[in-house]
């Protein structure tokens, strides 16, 4: 396999192939594999994705303590809460931030696709594929790899979730993957990262307003995600963006 030198001294491989990274990094987790793929193999040509929702503060804190200057791609989708836009504003400041972007589809191509703002009611996938996949897709293209926040324990979707897969040929960096909820309460608190304003009113998985309930004690967190529908997933992490048909 080729290698490069890196600042350390380690060699971390050049060989991007899904394989390669899954032999080499694979295993870790948390800053142990963020810090190898931002400050080497990706250095420069990765990103992060966050939503700024429930637990979005232990990856940024990690990321933070990184590179505070790794883009993080936020995607308003105009349906949000204005906690969670506070709360953006919030963790940017608390952990030094800088390169938080702020995302979303050209107004007018918006109101031509969702004229009456209602599509969430009629058409959840289109509204979410127009509004959030949209978005974050077109502006992808710089970067060979992104970070993502997202656990096996959140979803039946995500429950086989690797530390490192391929979506549509862009490689995928999730370092919680294996985390359990315990472990980023933990981390919560041991690093003293606030809270979005929102879950202490029951909110444990924090999206669109209209399409975020609260849950009830012992409800799982992301029943209150699109309630009373078969939609599990905005389509973000999909393949083609769709999550129609992926909820098993
Ligand atoms: S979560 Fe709801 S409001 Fe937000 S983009 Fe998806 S369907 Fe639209």
């Amino acid at each position: 396999m080729t290698t490069d030198q890196t600042n350390n001294g380690k060699r971390a491989p050049r060989d991007e192939c899904l394989q390669n990274l899954r032999l080499h990094f694979g295993h870790l987790n948390g800053r142990a594999v963020l810090e190898p793929l931002l400050r080497d193999v990706f250095k420069g040509r990765v990103a992060a994705w966050s939503s700024f929702g429930a637990e979005s503060a232990v990856l940024l804190h990690m990321i933070s303590n990184v590179d505070p200057g790794t883009p993080i791609l936020f995607v308003d989708t105009g349906k949000l809460f204005p906690e969670t836009l506070a709360y953006r504003d919030r963790l940017i400041a608390n952990l030094g931030l800088t390169g938080v972007r702020t995302l979303s589809q050209e107004k007018a191509e918006q109101e031509r696709l969702d004229r009456d703002g209602m599509l969430w009611q009629t058409d959840p996938d289109t509204c979410c594929a127009i509004r959030k996949v949209a978005p974050l897709a077109g502006n992808l293209t710089p970067f060979a790899a992104l970070i993502t926040g997202r656990k096996r324990y959140q979803a039946a979707t995500r429950s086989s979730l690797q530390v490192i897969e391929q979506v549509d040929g862009c490689i995928k960096i999730n370092p919680l993957a294996g985390w359990s909820e315990d472990r980023v309460r933990t981390y919560m608190s041991e690093h003293d990262l606030p809270d979005h304003p929102l879950v202490w009113s029951g909110y444990l998985s924090i999206g669109c307003a209209p399409c975020t309930m609260s849950v009830k004690s012992g409800e799982h967190a992301r029943t209150g995600r699109w309630r009373g529908r078969e939609k599990t997933e905005c389509g973000i992490h999909f393949a083609g963006g769709r999550s129609v048909g992926q909820n098993a």
